[in-house]
């Protein structure tokens, strides 16, 4: 689903996965149940009244973990009596780690996650939203400066307007990722925060629900950004984001007022590139001011001029030469504040754009470009490398790297450098990589066919 890397931390939640969720059903088998054995209490002294034990679970390690880290939660200010009841019969959640460490087979093409995430159904249901809550969102856009749409927009994307919470134990699942993974010290400290969380706002137990990275609520706030940016939106003097749309959209309000965002300013907008252009100076993380844009000939979609000022913008081909076009303006980063992932701030964008009857794009997404296998993409990176351009680790994710690797090896043909992967390009890499490298590249060939065939199996 996402093009790019993802960094682990965000502030509203962990990078968007929701792809993963695909290789839930290779997840790994359960460990055998642990058996507990009953010890006849020796016929001594009583022993000192200790906390109850929570019952055993699948996994003797996993219990042990969770023993232990009750004197982190007392450390950190939590009473026994509600971390015996936040932890009571969790069992780790087997599918977690193979989430985690899954990546998808196929990367999916930008236009085909953007048709799902921004489908006329969810537009319409949208503008159901904004009739209902007509009232509660005039109010926090008034407050905030963020407009109603955004807000919107991220509800939908997030949990399809309260229709898809997420049914985690969400003390089980963040225990789980604490216990063992790559995430375990982000997860300890979500996991105290949620204990925090059921001490402070004593939520019933029961509807401390969650996706399986321990999001939580309408708009899925990290526990952790719960203590930053939780509001009450209804006035009822309680934060209640899993049952309460007001206090969920006027929280995620106040995470992008206190990240940034410029009332009144775009998010983005697409542009049209001058003939000639030089692809290869389109990065996300490189910003000028507008006027410099327009002094090199970008303009409106519609072929006008660049609006006068100088907002620093990024240019943004999320398809590379033969897509569109974007300026993105610091209201775009502040989105990517809730997920890190440019696709995402995207699709946030055009479905709030949507709501207010925006046009779909003038230029057309390349729909013949097919999306690369794991193997495809382990192959690119192998074969940039061999060819001496720094690809980075084969990971199989084209991140900044290589995509810088792939606009310098696209300059020395002669293509449009976009950094933009494509099945022709890697045929074109592979036959470069044979010719100056024949038995690497054999190799790298036979390895690629290998765990492509393996993946497929699985
Ligand atoms: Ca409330």
């Amino acid at each position: 689903m996402q093009l790019f890397r993802q960094k682990p931390l965000n502030l509203a939640r962990p990078a968007a996965l929701g792809l993963l969720l695909l290789a839930v059903a290779c997840a790994k088998p359960a460990a055998p149940p642990s058996v507990q054995i009953a010890i006849a209490p020796a016929e001594v002294a009583p022993a000192p009244a200790l906390p109850p034990l929570p019952p055993m679970g699948g996994d003797t390690g996993f219990q042990a973990f969770i023993r232990d880290f009750e004197t982190t939660a007392m450390a950190a200010g939590i009473t026994p009596d509600t971390y015996n009841r936040a932890v009571a019969g969790i069992t780790p959640v087997p599918a977690i780690q193979t989430v985690i460490d899954n990546q998808p087979e196929f990367a999916k093409q930008v236009w085909s996650y953007l048709d799902g995430t921004v489908s006329a159904r969810r537009v319409a249901n949208a503008q159901l939203m904004l009739t209902r809550y007509a009232d509660v969102l005039a109010g926090i856009e008034s407050r905030s400066g963020v407009p109603k749409e955004i807000l919107v927009a991220i509800w939908g994307m997030e949990t399809d307007y309260g229709g898809s919470k997420g049914d985690y134990n969400l003390f089980a699942t963040l225990a789980t990722q604490a216990y063992e993974g790559p995430r375990q010290q982000y997860a300890r400290r979500e996991l105290l925060a949620a204990l925090k969380l059921m001490q402070q706002e004593n939520y019933p137990l029961s509807e401390m629900v969650s996706s399986w990275a321990g999001a939580i609520g309408q708009t899925q706030f990290m526990p952790s950004t719960f203590f930053k940016y939780a509001t009450d939106g209804d006035g009822d003097g309680k934060v209640d984001l899993w049952n309460s749309p007001a206090d969920a959209l006027a929280s995620t309000a106040s995470l992008f007022a206190q990240e940034g965002w410029q009332a009144g300013k775009p998010w983005a907008y697409e542009v049209k590139l001058p003939k000639d252009f030089d692809f290869s100076i389109a990065d996300l993380d490189d910003r000028k001011p507008l006027s410099d844009w327009a002094a090199m000939g970008v303009e409106t979609a519609a072929g006008a001029a660049l609006p006068a000022g100088d907002d620093p913008a990024s240019l943004y081909l999320p398809a590379g030469a033969r897509g569109p076009a974007f300026m993105l303006f610091t209201n775009f980063r502040v989105i990517m504040k809730y997920n890190n992932a440019a696709s995402y701030a995207l699709a946030v964008g055009m479905l709030a754009d949507r709501m207010t009857g925006a046009k779909p794009f003038v230029a057309k997404w390349p729909r013949d470009e097919r999306a690369l296998s794991r193997a495809e993409r382990n192959q690119f990176q192998n074969d940039l490398n061999s060819l001496g351009y720094d690809a980075g680790d084969t990971d199989g994710l084209l991140g900044r790297k290589t995509r810088n690797a792939l606009k310098l090896y696209q300059k020395s043909k002669g293509f449009a450098a976009d950094g933009f992967p494509t099945a022709a390009l890697l045929t074109s890499l592979n036959s470069d990589a044979s010719t100056a490298n024949p038995r690497a590249a054999d190799a790298a060939a036979a390895d690629a066919n290998g765990s492509g065939v393996g993946s497929a199996a699985r």
